[in-house]
């Protein structure tokens, strides 16, 4: 039986990497970031149930941990590959953690004493982590990460870590793996909205990404699970979400619909009614795209909850001297409306994934117009690719919800299986 090589571990990776090892297959999980999850560690319901997202993800990342059948490699991008199916090489490289991951117990007293704080990236710019982190409570394996750019070497930490897993020094260390497929689970990028500077992200505290509230919503998030004003921290009286943004945008050639974002502020939107009944909800939209199973009951749930819909694009968030403003055509009955928010959230649509070009490259298989991965047949074999032994699943392929994104993880490992037992 050969191993098998899953470069990228959010939800899709994770999914194939069970698939596969529950099945007697050896698996590598390369994962770049410091620990595996993906964007699904970051969100904080899922739709259309509303479950915690890490309630279903967690336990997930529980058993990838403890099975005998997958390594999990953090902190590692795979350079290079050479071979066919059946008999790859796939080479490794591990940036350093300045930690001993032997050593380290996860216990986080170096986190607590550690003076400095910089910007948290996995709080979406709403929270701060120390020079040395977790990225959250949760991630797996359970290690801390020492920043170099932005540790002061005041020397605290050494002092406070009982096993002496601090290291000052560390290096970058290459290795290969001999496998007999690979699937490419590389994830998508958040639009950045500095692309449309006529919203104003950045320069208006109170006017924040989809990703950047799913993180305030967030009940281990940086706020608490609170939805405030950046501005002032008070409740906001009035959110106003607009679609679209990075999507179906011929003049920035995103010309697809990212498939989630009506969804996902369908979701917010009621959240924020349940949890502030006296909180005003409008969604400026161009189209409501509820497609899947439950998705349009839901829809009819969120106009039940006295969510307001303006079937309309805004051309740009004003600043008054009373705050924002927003002037918008409702283009179903051609009245002009103006709006007075004093949270908008943009829901940033998905792109691909910033490593994805590169590693195709290496892969030797091609993507598309949009930068997303390109299958072998979008009707048909959508998770193999031109060459034999190498698969693809995920948000790599196009913009998907995480129930598609767990069916195509379990269509490539049993493409990859196939390759592992003839091997
Ligand atoms: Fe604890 Fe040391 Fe690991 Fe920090 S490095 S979490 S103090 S064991
Ligand atoms: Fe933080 Fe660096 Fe000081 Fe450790 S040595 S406590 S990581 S600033
Ligand atoms: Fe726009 Fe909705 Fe498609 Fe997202 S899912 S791109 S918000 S139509």
């Amino acid at each position: 039986m050969g191993d098998v090589v899953i470069i990228g571990a959010g939800v899709t990776g994770i999914q194939a990497a069970l698939d596969l090892a529950n099945h007697g297959v050896k698996v590598h999980l390369i994962e770049r970031e410091p620990s595996i999850g993906g964007h699904m560690a970051q969100l904080d319901k899922t739709f259309p149930t509303n479950d915690c997202s890490m309630c279903i993800l967690s336990p997930k990342m529980a058993e990838v941990a403890v099975h005998p059948l997958i390594a999990i490699h953090t902190c590692t991008e795979v350079t290079h590959v050479t071979g066919d199916a059946g008999n790859f090489t796939v080479t490794c490289l591990k940036h350093p953690r300045f930690i001993d991951e032997e050593l380290c117990n996860g216990c986080g007293d170096c986190v607590e004493i550690c003076p400095v704080e910089v910007y948290n990236r996995f709080d979406a710019g709403v929270g701060v982590r120390k020079a040395i982190y977790k990225p959250h409570q949760q991630v797996i394996p359970d290690l801390v990460i020492k920043d170099p750019d932005h540790c002061i070497e005041c020397g605290l930490c050494y002092d406070a870590c009982g096993p002496e897993a601090i290291k000052k020094e560390d290096e970058e260390k290459q290795f290969d793996i001999r496998a007999a497929g690979i699937i490419l689970a590389s994830g998508y990028s958040v639009f950045d909205p500095s692309q449309k500077p006529q919203f104003r992200h950045l320069d208006l505290p109170d006017v924040v990404t989809s990703l950047e509230f799913e993180r305030m919503m967030n009940a281990s998030g940086p706020t608490g699970g609170r939805v405030k004003r950046l501005s002032d921290g008070g409740t906001p009286r009035h959110v106003v979400f607009i679609q679209c943004v990075g999507s179906r945008d011929t003049a920035l050639g995103c010309t697809g619909c990212s498939t989630v974002c009506c969804m996902a502020a369908l979701k917010n939107a009621m959240l924020i009614r349940e949890k502030y009944p006296d909180t005003e909800v409008t969604i400026c939209y161009m189209d409501i795209r509820a497609y899947g199973k439950g998705y349009e009951e839901y829809y009819q749930r969120a106009i039940d909850a006295g969510i307001r819909f303006i079937r309309g694009m805004p051309a740009e968030i004003l600043e008054t001297g009373n705050g924002m403003e927003i002037r918008v055509e409702n283009t179903e009955n051609s009245e002009m409306v103006v709006l007075f928010p004093d949270l908008v959230i943009l829901s940033v649509g998905l792109r691909p994934n910033v490593s994805t070009a590169a590693i195709a490259k290496e892969l030797g298989i091609p993507v598309e117009d949009s930068g997303f991965l390109k299958s072998e047949n979008d009707a048909v074999r959508i998770v193999e690719t031109i060459k034999p032994g190498i698969y693809i699943a995920g948000t790599a392929v196009s913009p998907r919800d995480i129930p598609d994104c767990v069916s195509l993880a379990g269509a490539a490992a049993m493409k990859a299986f196939i390759d592992a037992t003839r091997t």
